[in-house]
C-alpha cells in the first residue's frame, strides 16, 4: 500500500501519522512544495508581535524527526499533475530542477488555501505582503526593520492580529476594510463595534467602508495605498482580504468541487474520484447547525479531517462529524469568539432566530479584577433550539466560555439545555449565575 500525501502541514501530517499508526506496513510519502512541514501557521502573528521568540518555535516536528518515524517527507517537491486513471502524480523536484512520475494507491490532497491577491496588489514593490506561510512571516519581519507606518488591508481575524502585532512593534497602523465593520460577517454588530473600539483605543486607525484601488511606490518600495477616499502612506502593506482553496489538483483528478468552491468530500474525506481523498482548508465540511456544506478553513478542522483521511486511506473506517462554526481570536485586551450562526447568518438562511445581549462581569463583581464580558446568544423561535453565541471579553481567556455553547450545539441542544447546564462556580471564576446562564434564561 503506497499512500501519497500532497501538503505537509496540519491536515497532511495528521493524516500521515494516523495512517502509519493504523497500518505500520504502509509506505507513506509526503510531498511539500515549501521549506517547512508540521508547523502552526496560527502562531505567525505572534512571532511578528514578539510574543513568540522566533519562527522555529512554530515547528512541531522537523522532516528529520518524521523520517526517523518512518515517514518519507520530501520538501521542495511540488505536485503539478495527477493521472487518476493511472494513479500517478507528476512531481517537480525544485532542488534538482526535474520532474518525476510517482505512483500511488491512495492519494490525499491536503493542499490548503492561498491568500486572495486582488489585481491592485499584484506588484513587484518591496514591502507588500500576504501572510500564509513561514517565509511570508520572515519577509514581513524583514520589511519591519526600517518601517514606521504599516497599512493592513482587510479586517478579518488575520488582519486584526497583524494590526496588534505591528502596534506592538511600535509602528503606526492604518487598518482598511471595504465592508461596513471590522471582524467580518462572522459577528453581529454589537461584537463588531466592541472590537473596533478596542482597536481604536490601542491606536489603530480603523477605516471601514474604504475600498483600495492601488499602490504607490518610490525607489522600488511601497510608499502608500491608494483608496477611494485618498492616499494612505505606508512603508509596509499586508493584504489580508481572504483565501481561496487550492483545488487545481483535485480538478485535474476529476474530483467534484462543492458550491462553496472548495473540494466536495463525504464524511470519510473521500472525493468523487476513486482513491483520492481531500482534507483541511481545501475541503468543504458539513455545518451541524444549518446542515449545509460550508468552507470554514481552520486549524482544528484541518487536523481532524486529516486524522479521518489517514485512518481511511490505511484501510480503517473513520468519519468526520462536521463543525459548528466555532472560532476565537485575541485583539489587544479582548478575546472575541463565536460559534453556531449569528443573527445575520440565521436571517440569511430564513431561520426564525432571536438574539439576546447580556453584559456582565467574567466573575463575581466583589472579587478582584472582575472584567466586562459581553454575550450574544441566538436561538430559534418556537423550537427553542440553540443556534449560536458570540462572546467578547476583556479578560481574553474568558471568551473560551464559547466552548460550552459549541459542545451543546454539536449535540443540537436547546436553549433550555444550556440553562440547565451544571457550570462550575466559585467567585474568582464566574458569578453564581454565569453570564451564559443569564443569557439562556433571558432567551427562553
Ligand atoms: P496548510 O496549512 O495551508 O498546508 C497546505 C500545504 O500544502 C502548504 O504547506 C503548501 O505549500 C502545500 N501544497 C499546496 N499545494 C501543493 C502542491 N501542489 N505540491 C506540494 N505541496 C503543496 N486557524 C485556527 O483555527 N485558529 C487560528 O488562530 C488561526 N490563525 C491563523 C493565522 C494565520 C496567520 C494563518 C495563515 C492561518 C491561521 N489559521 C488559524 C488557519 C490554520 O493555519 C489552517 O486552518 C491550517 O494551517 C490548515 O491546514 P492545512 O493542512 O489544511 O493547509
Amino acid at each position: 500500500m503506497r499512500i501519497v500525501i500532497v501538503g505537509g502541514v496540519a491536515a497532511g501530517m495528521s493524516a500521515a501519522s494516523r495512517a502509519q499508526r493504523f497500518d505500520p506496513a504502509a509506505e507513506i510519502v509526503v510531498f511539500e512544495r515549501g521549506d517547512y512541514v508540521s508547523y502552526g501557521a496560527c502562531g505567525l502573528p505572534y512571532v511578528l508581535g514578539g510574543d513568540v521568540d522566533d519562527f522555529g518555535a512554530l515547528v512541531a516536528r522537523t522532516p528529520g524527526q518524521m523520517r526517523a518515524r518512518g515517514l518519507s517527507v520530501r520538501l521542495r517537491h511540488e505536485v503539478t499533475g495527477v493521472d487518476a486513471a493511472a494513479r500517478t502524480l507528476t512531481v517537480h523536484d525544485r532542488g534538482a530542477g526535474r520532474a518525476v512520475t510517482e505512483p500511488y494507491d491512495r492519494l490525499l490532497l491536503a493542499t490548503g488555501v492561498s491568500p486572495t491577491v486582488p489585481d491592485w496588489a499584484s506588484s513587484d514593490l518591496a514591502g507588500v505582503h500576504v501572510l500564509r506561510e513561514i517565509p511570508d512571516g520572515q519577509a514581513i519581519q524583514a520589511s519591519l526593520q526600517d518601517a514606521k507606518r504599516a497599512c493592513i488591508v482587510g479586517a478579518g481575524y488575520i488582519g486584526l492580529e497583524l494590526a496588534e502585532a505591528m502596534r506592538a512593534r511600535g509602528l503606526s497602523v492604518v487598518l482598511l476594510e471595504k465592508g461596513p465593520e471590522v471582524a467580518g460577517r462572522g459577528f453581529d454588530l454589537p461584537s463588531q463595534r466592541r472590537v473596533r473600539a478596542e482597536l481604536e483605543k490601542n491606536g489603530v486607525d480603523v477605516r471601514c467602508g474604504t475600498g483600495v484601488t492601488g499602490l504607490t511606490g518610490k525607489g522600488g518600495r511601497v510608499s502608500g495605498v491608494q483608496t477611494e477616499h485618498g492616499l494612505v502612506r505606508a512603508d509596509v502593506v499586508v493584504v489580508a482580504v481572504g483565501v481561496r482553496p487550492n483545488t487545481g489538483l483535485a480538478q485535474a483528478a476529476g474530483a467534484r468541487l462543492g458550491k462553496t468552491g472548495a473540494i466536495a468530500v463525504d464524511i470519510r474525506q473521500r472525493t468523487s474520484t476513486e482513491g483520492v481523498y481531500a482534507a483541511g482548508d481545501n475541503a468543504e465540511s458539513v455545518h451541524r447547525v444549518t446542515r449545509r456544506r460550508v468552507h470554514i478553513p481552520l486549524g482544528l478542522t484541518a487536523n481532524r479531517m486529516g486524522r479521518v483521511a489517514g485512518v481511511n486511506m490505511a484501510g480503517g473506517d473513520a468519519t468526520f462529524p462536521g463543525i459548528v462554526g466555532t472560532a476565537i481570536f485575541k485583539t489587544f485586551g479582548l478575546g472575541v469568539a463565536r460559534t453556531g450562526v449569528t443573527q445575520a447568518e440565521a436571517d440569511g438562511l430564513g431561520l426564525q432566530a432571536i438574539s439576546v445581549d447580556v453584559s456582565s462581569t467574567d466573575h463575581a463583581g466583589y472579587y478582584a479584577d472582575a472584567r466586562p464580558i459581553q454575550v450574544r446568544l441566538t436561538g430559534e423561535r418556537g423550537s427553542g433550539r440553540l443556534l449560536g453565541a458570540q462572546i467578547v471579553a476583556e479578560n481574553h481567556i474568558s471568551a473560551k466560555r464559547i466552548d460550552v455553547v459549541a459542545a451543546l450545539l454539536h449535540r443540537r441542544a436547546s436553549v433550555q439545555d444550556l440553562f440547565d447546564a451544571d457550570l462550575a462556580y466559585a467567585p474568582p471564576f464566574s458569578s453564581v449565575w454565569d453570564v451564559l446562564l443569564v443569557a439562556a434564561d433571558r432567551l427562553n
